[in-house]
């Protein structure tokens, strides 16, 4: 028998071990769902949203539970996993109350005898291959809508977030969800792998560049479509106009939170010359405050890093970093005992030169480059294969719409970061991605549309 076994990141112990799925089980379920999902798009969409309606209140009744495991398998700080869980539930508002109004028939044309009309018809069977790092955030951003339109959906939660993959499915049938309409894939890459070899008709993922790259590969024959949420090296420019404690104490949070584990986590920044030293010194006195510790302590915000290489990954970009000249102001090292800890770390004196300030570290390390004017930073912004959110903090509106204008990401920040809006919609550029999610372009994203020519007799 296949099995997955679930370690606690904190801890380094097994919580337990799953019957994992394997190539025969995975076609199983892909016929399954291709067999169920017509008659769950023939439904009419008020019972749709009254599954998802119940859904909701699944997870509002089940948040400390949900919580908590969310906390033991990825390492997340038990304040932010409930933060999560929370937060997913204005997500799942949005697409409530938006769901209908974006598949609804639109009529673009009448006259000479003929109508035109376009409909939103369900892709069908939907694969999502997911992340760990927000389980619930990027898993409803494709499953509830997903959902909602008609198509039968295939999940394949991270391998170290399927207890919570696990959760979500139960609660979507318990609230209605027919248990062939999704269903939840338990096992790493070769799982996921064989769910390609499916027949499918969407393929959504969120993860890596590395593995967005394999699935494009591997699905460019069959004209699947595909969408992409990869990562980023996402920067933030601190003018010489900007309130500098307070772009200070956000941008440590924004670089920070849920230990720099998020896709849209501050990974550079950059300072005028004129306010650096000030800058340096209130974001150095947040991030001493930030208490690194037990997860299931509600005074902790920096929790254990979700995968053990990627210890190896922020250990090398800080050694490279301060081999060619970096100031290490603090951490820069692996936290003691066992379990993945890697000790909150600030560098000045960095440049391009250098991975940290090139490469996704996806940890708690931060690099704050000095800059001497907006077209400096604002070249150096876009000196990245990435591509996905960029921030200004400055007093000056204009100044700040002038340089985000000119900045390639799929998400910009003025005075704020690390910001996710269900009413916006989330996309990358570059190496961070193809498609989108939310918004309501992100509810249309699961159909495709039907052109409508009629004549009248
Ligand atoms: P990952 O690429 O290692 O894994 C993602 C998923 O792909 C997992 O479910 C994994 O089992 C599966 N997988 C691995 N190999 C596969 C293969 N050959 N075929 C099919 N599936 C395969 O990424 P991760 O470590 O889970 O996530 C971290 C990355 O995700 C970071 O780069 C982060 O920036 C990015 N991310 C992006 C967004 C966004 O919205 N843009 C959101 C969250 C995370």
């Amino acid at each position: 028998m296949h099995t997955l076994d679930i370690h606690n990141p904190a801890t380094g112990q097994r919580l337990t071990t799953l019957a994992a799925d394997n190539a025969t089980s995975v076609a199983a379920k892909a016929a399954a769902a291709r067999k169920a999902q017509p008659a769950w798009a023939l439904l009419p969409i008020e019972h749709r949203l009254g599954t998802v309606r119940r859904f909701r209140a699944g997870l509002v009744a089940e948040v400390e539970t949900l919580a908590s495991t969310l906390t033991q398998e990825m390492g997340k700080p038990i304040a932010q996993a409930r933060n999560e869980i929370n937060g997913v539930l204005a997500r799942i508002d949005f697409f409530l109350e938006q769901a209908e109004r974006a598949v609804a028939d639109e009529h673009v044309f009448d006259g000479g005898g003929m109508h035109e009309q376009i409909s939103h018809v369900p892709l069908g069977v939907v694969a999502n291959i997911s992340a760990w790092n927000y389980p619930y955030f990027v898993g409803c951003n494709v499953i509830v809508p997903a959902l909602l339109t008609g198509n039968a959906v295939l999940y394949k939660p991270s391998e170290y977030a399927t207890l919570s993959g696990q959760h979500m499915t139960r609660l979507l049938h318990a609230a209605g969800v027919p248990a062939a309409v999704m269903q939840c894939l338990v096992g790493a890459g070769a799982v996921g792998a064989a769910l390609l070899e499916q027949r499918i008709d969407g393929l959504f993922f969120t993860g890596s560049h590395a593995t967005g790259q394999r699935i494009a590969v591997a699905l460019a024959p069959r004209l699947v479509k595909l969408q992409l949420e990869l990562g980023g090296k996402d920067p933030s420019y601190v003018r010489v106009d900007a309130d500098v404690k307070a772009a200070a104490e956000s941008l440590a949070d924004g670089a920070m939170y849920n230990s720099g584990q998020s896709c849209c986590s501050v990974e550079r920044i950059y300072v005028h010359e004129s306010i650096h030293d000030a800058f340096v010194q209130h974001f150095l006195a947040t991030v001493a405050s930030f208490k690194m510790g037990d997860p299931m302590d509600a005074g902790t915000y920096i929790g254990a890093i979700t995968r053990a290489p990627q210890l190896d990954v922020l250990q090398a970009q800080v050694a490279d970093a301060v081999a060619r000249g970096a100031t290490l102001h603090c951490g820069g090292k692996r936290g003691s005992g066992p379990g993945n800890w890697f000790e909150p770390t600030v560098l000045t004196n960095v440049n391009h030169g250098m991975e940290l300030m090139r490469e996704e570290s996806f940890g708690p390390v931060i690099g704050i480059q000095k800059v001497r004017s907006d077209d400096e930073a604002a070249a150096l912004m876009n000196d990245t294969r990435y591509g996905l959110t960029a921030g200004v903090f400055t007093k000056d509106e204009a100044a700040a719409r002038a340089l985000l204008a000119r900045v390639n990401a799929g998400s910009v920040y003025w005075n704020c970061c690390d910001r996710v809006s269900p009413r916006l919609p989330w996309s990358g550029t570059g190496d961070s991605g193809l498609g989108l999610t939310l918004s309501t372009q992100g509810i249309q994203t699961f159909t495709r549309p039907k052109a409508w020519h009629l004549r009248s007799p």
